[in-house]
């Protein structure tokens, strides 16, 4: 073992080096992204299960790099988080998806958006003034506007936290937990957040209906969320099995591969208000 140790050091210092190195990459190239505006946003429908209306849309962040190509958020929105630079890019994120929503709502259109919020941004003691000047300046009706925060957001500093949601809440904006059931958070405990909606993680799905257990989770988390009066959503819905079991549980907002992929703002437009597989 100590023979191999150092070829074995080696293999590791050079991997990290190369993480490391592509880290710094693309926190260079976020910067310049930004300034160069080279992201956009696309939108995933959020489906009634019981016949097939479109309720409203996650907006997810795209970047196209320049020579890279589409670089996935998987990657980039960890780096931006760490830098801090989230925080402008989460502010971008939140006022293109409200501009969006303001011009379905002038179209006549569904409009509502859900919009994932960083921890980062959660914390920052400009949010609430921020996101008032956002309703402002786009006009957007607060109800239509989501925001997605994950339950690890609100362990820490747990009446900040509630203090921030009052604070949300209070300017008309809903809130929803995302990845719901991958965090440590007991429904009670969840009762002293004032949330409104609950979305149930895809790696509870994704595996209906060949895991009995990801499958009695997921009927429990609904009936849970039903009890104490909270609107469930379930995410990366992929068969029409998968979407007949949530149905059947009461489970009747759907989100997922099923119905759509995440899409472009024009074909958004393009997309009938009931959309068919129901
Ligand atoms: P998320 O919030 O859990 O978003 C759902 C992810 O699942 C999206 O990946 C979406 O494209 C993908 N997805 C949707 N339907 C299906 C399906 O049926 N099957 C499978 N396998 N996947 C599906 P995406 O767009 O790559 O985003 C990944 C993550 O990056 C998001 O996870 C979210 O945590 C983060 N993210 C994306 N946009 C933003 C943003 O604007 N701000 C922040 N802070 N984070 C973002
Ligand atoms: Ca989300
Ligand atoms: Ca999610
Ligand atoms: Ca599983």
């Amino acid at each position: 073992a100590k023979a191999k140790g150092k070829n074995t050091y080696h293999f590791y210092s050079s991997e990290l080096n190369a993480a490391a190195n592509e880290r710094l990459y693309i926190e260079n190239e976020l910067r310049q992204g930004i300034r160069d505006s080279q992201f956009h946003l696309n939108y995933q429908p959020q489906v009634d299960s019981r016949t097939g209306k479109v309720l409203g849309f996650e907006a997810l962040i795209r970047w196209t790099h320049p020579t890279q190509g589409a670089i996935s958020p998987v990657k980039f929105i960890p780096i931006a988080e760490a830098t801090g630079l989230i925080v402008e890019l989460g502010e971008w994120v939140l006022h293109e998806a409200c501009r969006f929503s303001a011009r379905r709502a002038q179209a006549g259109l569904e409009a509502n958006v859900s919009v994932n919020l960083s921890v980062r941004q959660f914390q920052d003691a400009n949010l609430i003034p921020s996101l008032a000047n956002i309703l402002e300046q786009t006009k957007v009706a607060p109800k239509n506007l989501h925001l997605e925060l994950t339950e690890s957001m609100l362990m820490g500093d747990v009446d900040t936290a509630i203090s921030q949601l009052h604070d949300i809440k209070r300017l008309g904006v809903s809130i929803s937990i995302d990845d719901f059931g991958t965090g440590y958070s007991s429904l009670s405990y969840l009762k002293r957040f004032p949330v409104d909606v609950l979305k149930i993680d895809r790696s509870f799905v994704q595996d209906i209906p060949d895991d009995p257990n990801d499958m009695a989770i997921t009927a429990a988390i609904i009936a849970m969320a039903q009890k104490l009066n909270l609107n469930v959503v379930a995410e990366g819905v992929e068969t029409r099995e998968q979407m007949e079991f949530l149905k059947a549980n009461n489970c009747f907002v759907v989100q997922g591969y099923y119905f759509s992929p995440p899409l472009s703002e024009q074909a958004v437009a393009e997309l009938p208000e009931v959309l068919s597989g129901c």
